[in-house]
């Protein structure tokens, strides 16, 4: 028997999302309208971004950024061998040459060690590249911070490629927020975090290359009689005064993105870290909820609704562990809620799912199954006789 087939991935489209682009198709422009910049100013939002430029895809906006950074035939631009070659193609575009710093073998992104070795190289020949373009590869990002120590000790400009990582977060910064990087890259194709059908962004916190990227997007025309190269005939007149593009994004991908971006955080569930240089002895595998607290003191918690759902089919979860400062005894001792609050919020958030050696794959499908249904259900009220318990 057939069966049917399993993609890697797949955009999701919902009820909301069609009706955003309707409203938009129904009235309003369709480019060069208010949707864009609300978009631009959603994600810069999220990202912690100054700046951001809308485009039709992520290659568009790798290329924007490229030539805000002034990239040009003789220069070079490095990036990753394990990419899209859209990372590459980029600066080709810009006439610039392309070469690559290989990947650490266990995270698979550019090594930080490799860089340093090759830009030592290349620094005593004179050719050392203008960019660096670091791609968090598969949402999991580069070691952003010994690859900018490095680089800005060559004068090396960064853009990361972030088409993979829209929610990826390093050392406590959104990706995008460009803490460690001139520019930050993202794509809203089909198979990316969220999609805008084709689209993308360059987030920046540099005025200058945002105005340049915004600038280069409609064709290098300026309206500003302040930048303009010659005199203005009137308030009708605009100048071109470099060569640019048409890379804007219409009004109809801006909506469906501001539409997407709602369910960025709808992900409740995340499983437990894994170090790059450490492994687990996997004797627990706990989840943890995003949400800490219910909306009101009559709804049970995501954790304790998820908890009742999968004993309900006969899975049994547990806690491990309630914070010991916490317990009557300890609180005797002195101890405050309060006092270890990370500890806290992992008590209320925290689930441990079965995990023993003779756990089949049938019963990891059925608790699948089962903590897949519950996710998607809405936690119930709490029963009377709960009431008070906690
Ligand atoms: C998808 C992707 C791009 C290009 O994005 P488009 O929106 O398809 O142009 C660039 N780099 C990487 C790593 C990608 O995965």
């Amino acid at each position: 028997m057939r069966q049917t087939l399993i993609p890697y991935g797949q955009h999701l489209i919902e009820e909301d999302d069609i009706a955003a682009v309707s409203a938009v198709l129904r009235s309003g422009p369709l480019t060069q309208g208010p949707q864009v910049g609300a978009f631009e100013e959603a994600i810069a939002q999220i990202t912690q971004a100054q700046y951001a430029t809308a485009t039709h895809s992520g290659t568009s906006a790798l290329h924007l950024a490229l030539r805000a950074l002034d990239v040009g035939p003789g220069d070079r631009v490095w990036t990753s061998p394990i990419s899209f070659v859209a990372s590459a193609n980029c600066a080709l575009y810009c006439g610039a040459t392309v070469d690559f710093v290989d990947i650490d073998p266990i995270t698979h992104n550019l090594c930080p060690h490799a860089l340093a070795q090759k830009l030592a190289q290349h620094a005593r020949t004179h050719t050392l590249p203008r960019v660096l373009i670091p791609v968090h590869l598969s949402g999991r990002p580069c070691d952003m911070a010994a690859i900018a120590e490095t680089c800005r000790a060559y004068g090396v400009a960064i853009l990361e490629d972030a088409s993979h990582a829209l929610g990826a977060t390093y050392n406590g910064k959104p990706i995008g927020a460009c803490a460690y990087s001139d520019m930050t890259v993202f794509s809203f194709h089909p198979v990316k975090i969220i999609t805008t059908a084709e689209g993308g962004m360059a987030l920046t916190n540099q005025s200058e290359l945002a105005a340049q990227m915004e600038r280069l997007r409609s064709h290098g025309i300026v309206r500003d009689p302040a930048l303009m190269t010659r005199e203005t005939d009137g308030p009708w007149y605009y100048q071109q005064i470099e060569l640019g593009y048409n890379y804007r994004m219409t009004e109809l991908q801006a909506a469906l993105g501001l539409s997407q971006l709602e369910r960025l955080d709808a992900l409740p569930v995340q499983r437990p870290p894994r170090d790059t240089d450490n492994t687990s002895s996997w004797h627990l595998y706990v989840i943890t909820f995003a949400d800490d607290s219910p909306p009101s003191p009559h709804v049970r918690s995501r954790r304790d609704h998820i908890y009742y759902a999968l004993q309900s089919h006969n899975i049994m979860c547990s806690l491990h562990y309630y914070p010991i400062h916490c317990q009557p005894y300890y609180q005797k001792m002195g101890f405050q809620i309060g006092d270890f609050p990370h500890a806290e919020r992992y008590g209320r958030t925290a689930l441990t799912l079965p995990l023993f050696v003779q756990l089949t794959t049938d019963q990891i499908t059925r608790i699948v199954e089962h903590l897949t249904q519950a996710l998607n259900t809405a936690p119930e009220r709490v029963k009377e006789k709960n009431k008070g318990k906690e």
